[in-house]
């Protein structure tokens, strides 16, 4: 039997090259197994097993998650947006297909029903056979999956989720147009009055241009838009962030409106905590300078 290859492995390494998105600068794992190799009907599909980051899922070349350091990311876009909202019930994931941001969602006692809007069912039928950590709650019935374009599903829905999380890779590809006006005018529309979402933010160490031009479409939109940000060693530069935006204009994004106490915390979550939900909105100058109204 042929052993799987990939043009962005050689001689064991991947090597994480984009001549746009993160020029000049390529985050590297050693590859102990190549798992699989699919062309999708979106994306290049392919996951192996790093010899210290666990399995690793990369769609076009872009680390998407690695079992090591998912949590991170995850729990971040998740509780940031779960923990500002009195009653979160219905919430919607957009993208998302490894289904961490899911497992996140259930953690929350009043959550009721969880929607997942994927664009690509191969995203989710890998991750479910090589990410079972991550897409442990494709079980739950509570979940509901939805095979489709996010902006498209969207339109559908008026006044319907209390959160919604958009998980999106890159906006190279299918989720260019997730990182627009248009699509944000839609999220607001399907989030109830006192809805809040949260949206994959990019780098401030690389994309503070795009960064600054998403924000302000969300300020079109949305009457409370803050930046917030995590540390992960496996994105671009060892950072991504969320913009987090709210309907309710007299809320305070950078307080959880809903916290629980610090043992509970801990069993819970392995990074967020309340005091890092605030922290988390706190930019260096350079950072904030760029953002600043
Ligand atoms: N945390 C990751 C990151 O920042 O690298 C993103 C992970 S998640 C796997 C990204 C998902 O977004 C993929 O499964 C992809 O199929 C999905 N996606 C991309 N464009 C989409 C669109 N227009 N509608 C719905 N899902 C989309």
């Amino acid at each position: 039997m042929s052993e799987l290859t990939h043009p962005m492995i050689k001689d064991g390494w991947f090597s994480e090259i984009s001549n746009t998105m993160w020029p000049g600068q390529a985050m590297s794992l050693r590859v102990e197994k190549i798992l699989h190799v699919e062309k999708s009907k979106y994306q290049d599909v392919l996951v192996f097993k790093s010899t210290d980051y666990g399995n690793v899922l990369v769609l076009d070349g872009a680390i998407q998650d690695t079992e090591r350091d998912e949590f991170s990311y995850q729990e971040m876009i998740t509780h940031l947006a779960m923990n500002s909202h009195p009653n979160p019930r219905k919430v919607l994931v957009i993208g998302g297909g490894d289904g961490g941001v899911l497992r996140e969602i259930l953690k929350h006692d009043t959550v009721e029903e969880a929607h997942l809007c994927d664009i690509d069912d191969a995203v989710i039928r890998v991750s479910k056979k090589y990410l079972p950590e991550m897409s442990k709650s494709y079980r739950d019935p509570k979940v509901h999956v939805h095979i489709q374009d996010g902006f498209e599903f969207l339109k559908k829905y008026q006044n319907t989720f209390d959160v919604i999380i958009t998980d999106s890779s890159d906006p190279e590809g299918p989720a260019k147009s997730l990182f627009q006006e248009p699509y944000f005018k839609l999220l607001s529309d399907a989030l109830t009055g006192k809805g809040v979402m949260t949206t994959q933010g990019e780098c401030i160490w690389l994309h503070l241009p795009l960064i600054k031009e998403v924000k302000a479409d969300c300020k079109k939109v949305f009457p409370v838009v803050e930046y917030a940000y995590c540390t992960i060693p496996t994105y671009p530069s060892g950072q991504i962030g969320f913009m987090v935006c709210c309907k309710d204009k007299t809320a305070n994004l950078q307080k959880p409106l809903r916290t629980v106490d610090s043992e509970t915390e801990r069993k819970l979550y392995t990074y967020y905590n309340k005091e890092i939900h605030e922290a988390s909105f706190v930019l260096p100058n350079f950072a904030r300078k760029a953002l600043e109204n």
